[in-house]
């Protein structure tokens, strides 16, 4: 049996010249942080995860050197009470994952039990174009094999949000499936907007479920259970358009209240945000055998998208996550600047991803790239 010997985490953030102005932040993105969490063990493998800052996590390291990195189900239980005590820690389940697949000689996809590697993909985009552009960017996302693209809302008038799913329908008819995000969830920390309350969420949901839909994400406060289930209810006596959401929410029991309670077709939290790979594998498979919709959310950086992929392929796989959320919105929010930490991009074909072989995840970060990029913080500004 091997141990644990160090954990590192650092910090690294690349300027982002022109500035990424994403949907969902007021503030035009100057940097793109990613934090990287490596585990090692005493026979000198390292496993790797991203995804939440860690500030503060050394204090709880201790806890987890000595001990046998195989016992993931021990490791999760201390990450799930350090995420009760201190900020979100499962970056570092995601590295356990990965170290765990180095010693087996398996990717973690089929430590998970998954059979299939494949995945069908979406493309997720992020910035609010003029009309004409978005148009333009879909048919590119067809051309490139992507069957779903997802429209951000949060334009300064919904009419012109409406208008971009319009012209979409108009220009394409049903030649592709269509995802739209409220972003209504939560917050970035300086954006003080309230969200929806359930009857202006229904007047959007009846306008999307007459274009056909597939999936209406985040339309109310993540806390909102009454009105998920409400509106939820409603929108099925119109069409056949789900309700998804919680890619920020922060613990699986969370999940479970939100299944039971009717509030959700779709579920999407992220494993590197919420109960990583161990907390969410489980969950993944409740909300598939309960006929709902499992499909992580995926946005942040090549580590994470990757984690999220063999969390997906490893339990429900592409009949129960139907679509996989691609973070892809070029010229600014290219593969060249979300997957900087990986010494190639991951790589798409005819909009379906297919999982690799490699012990773990298969990540191999750019170490040049991360010594250049390396920083004190990690941070948007
Ligand atoms: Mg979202």
């Amino acid at each position: 049996m091997s141990e644990i010997v160090a954990i590192d985490i650092t910090h690294h953030q690349l300027p982002l010249e022109p500035p990424f102005p994403a949907s969902w932040d007021p503030q035009p993105r100057t940097r793109f942080p990613v934090t990287v969490v490596r585990v090692r063990d005493s026979e000198g493998r390292e496993g790797v995860g991203s995804g939440d800052v860690m500030y503060g996590f050394q204090d709880y390291a201790k806890w987890f050197i000595g001990t046998d990195p195989l016992d993931l189900s021990s490791h999760a239980a201390r990450l799930a009470n350090i995420e009760f005590h201190a900020g979100r820690p499962w970056p570092l389940d995601i590295a356990l994952w990965d170290l765990a697949g180095k010693i087996q000689g398996r990717p973690v996809w089929q430590m998970l039990g998954g059979t299939d590697p494949r995945l069908r993909l979406y493309a997720s985009s992020a910035v609010h174009r003029p009309v004409a552009q978005m148009v333009t960017v879909v048919r590119q996302m067809l051309d490139e094999g992507f069957g779903a693209f997802k429209v951000r809302f949060g334009r300064p008038s919904i009419d012109d949000d409406l208008a971009v799913v319009a012209a979409i329908r108009d220009e394409l008819g049903d030649a592709l499936t269509l995802m739209v995000d409220c972003n209504q969830g939560w917050r970035m920390p300086w954006d003080t907007a309230q969200p929806w309350d359930v009857e202006r969420a229904w007047v959007v949901a009846q306008r999307l479920s007459a274009e056909a839909v597939f999936w209406m994400e985040e339309p109310l406060h993540r806390g909102d259970y009454a009105g998920m289930a409400e509106l939820r209810r409603r929108v099925a006596t119109i069409g056949s358009m789900r309700i998804a959401g919680g890619e920020m929410t922060r613990e699986p029991y969370e999940f479970r209240e939100l299944l039971q309670r009717g509030c959700l077709d779709v579920f999407q939290p992220d494993c590197v945000c919420t109960g990583g790979i161990s907390g969410l594998a489980p969950l993944a498979r409740d909300v598939s055998a309960a006929g709902m919709v499992f499909t992580p959310h995926t946005w942040g950086n090549g580590i994470g998208v990757m984690a999220n992929l063999h969390l997906a392929a490893g339990t429900v796989g592409h009949e129960g996550s139907l679509w996989v959320e691609w973070p892809y919105d070029p010229p600014e929010w290219g593969l060249d600047r979300r997957d900087y930490a990986l010494t190639s991009p991951l790589h798409a074909v005819g909009g379906w991803i297919e999982l690799g072989s490699e012990p773990g995840l298969g990540a191999r970060l750019d170490e040049q790239m991360l010594a250049r990029t390396a920083s004190e913080r990690a941070t948007f500004q």
